[in-house]
């Protein structure tokens, strides 16, 4: 009934485009061979440096997140390596079974669905792995289907008090441009990420940015996938090679679109609005679940992302609320993805091209939601978002 007027895609990716963004890639096929097209893609390169916080190289996909799992692994992990998996969610278990399907031996230390890596226990394994037969850590910043946010430092940290060699690699998918992440400052080695998330940008390019160490490791591998090779593409002598092929001409326009914005608005403020955004997200949560089942997966605050949260209800609950919201108010939220049993819990997505308007108008939906389905909730919620925002 009031579902009518613009639709928002409130779920954890794909976000919401900029019509800046739309605009940019609304143009006739560009000259491949010589032109503009050459330098835009050329100046892509140092921005996402940037943004990742990284002196390291990048190579750029036509892939999704899932493609750039498979690309950053089959740089480093042949068959018969070993890899560690820390399992916060339904993600990081995803790359490691991409790491299976590549043939190597997937050892998985698993911390549940509510809280981050316990970093004592990946030291543990790592002392406890005196042949360094780990070639590589398996990590994730922030894993979308549990709104868990790790410390990528102190998972450094805890692998160099192990002094262990393996790789450190991480997954910033949901996370870069969204919570605070700077690969060199944290010590990653290998860092991956997509366009359709904190880059506003839709589906289709992955990155991997990676050091020299990751890149000694690729230099000592028997052989590499020659699509997924990321020396070609890290520093190509034709342009063709940046793409390995066609380039994804209109998505290169539209992140340029993207990179421009969060550089004009800045990267700090750009996180800092994602802070607050959340806080408010959290405290309209908390009201709500005084007076009912509504619930954070996470009770601590240092362990929650900036980019989505994890809310769960009773059984069913999740599933009612997100088709009352998508068929009577115009908003989509997402769903309990790798949760058991799913119908209990959703998703909000706050990431990328969100303002305060956008996310009160889901909390103030949320609330509209749980009011028409009889499913109790505290009161307050709106007051408590507001003063959290009014407050910054
Ligand atoms: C979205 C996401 C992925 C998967 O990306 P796709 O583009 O759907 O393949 C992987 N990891 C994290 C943390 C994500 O948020």
């Amino acid at each position: 009934m009031f579902a009518n007027g613009r639709s928002y895609l409130a779920i954890p990716g794909p976000s919401v485009m900029p019509d800046r963004v739309l605009r940019a890639m609304n143009r006739a096929a560009p000259n491949i061979y010589v032109g503009e097209l050459h330098e835009v893609t050329r100046s892509l390169v140092p921005d996402l440096k940037r943004l990742a916080g990284t002196t390291g190289d990048l190579a750029i996909y036509i892939a999704n997140g899932h493609g750039t799992w498979e690309a950053a692994l089959a740089n480093v992990v042949a068959e018969g390596d070993t890899v560690l998996v820390l399992a916060t969610g339904r993600f990081c278990i995803g790359w490691g079974e991409m790491a299976a399907g590549l043939g190597a031996r997937v050892e998985t230390l698993d911390f549940g669905q509510a809280a981050p890596v316990d970093q004592a226990r990946v030291e543990e394994a790592l002392r406890a792995d005196t042949a360094h037969r780990i070639k590589a850590v398996l990590s994730v910043h922030v894993d979308t289907s549990t709104g868990v946010r790790n410390d990528i430092a102190a998972l450094r940290a805890a692998i160099d008090r192990a002094g262990h060699p393996a790789l450190l690699m991480c997954d910033t998918i949901a996370s870069l441009g969204c919570d605070r992440y700077a690969m060199d400052e944290c010590g990653a080695d290998v860092t991956v990420a997509a366009s359709q998330k904190g880059l506003m940008t839709p589906p289709g390019l992955g990155f991997v940015w990676f050091n020299e160490k990751a890149d000694r490791v690729r230099g000592a591998m028997a052989r590499v996938s020659r699509y997924w090779d990321w020396r070609p593409r890290a520093n190509p002598t034709e342009y063709w090679m940046h793409f390995d092929g066609t380039a994804p001409t209109h998505h290169v326009y539209g992140l340029r679109a993207a990179l421009d914005m969060i550089a004009e608005e800045g990267l700090e403020a750009v996180w800092a609005r994602h802070d607050g955004l959340a806080r408010a997200v959290w405290a309209a949560c908390g009201a709500w679940g005084q007076g009912g089942p509504l619930r954070l997966n996470l009770p601590d605050p240092a362990a929650r992302s900036r980019a989505i949260t994890s809310i769960g209800m009773a059984p069913g609950q999740g599933d009612a609320l997100r088709a009352y919201l998508e068929q009577r108010l115009g908003v989509t939220l997402g769903i309990g993805l790798g949760r058991d049993p799913a119908s209990a819990w959703f998703r909000i997505g706050h990431m990328g091209h969100v303002n305060a308007h956008m996310v009160l108008g889901v909390l103030a939906a949320i609330e509209t939601g749980l009011r028409a389905l009889d499913i109790p909730h505290g009161a307050g919620a709106l007051d408590a978002a507001s003063a959290v925002l009014a407050a910054s």
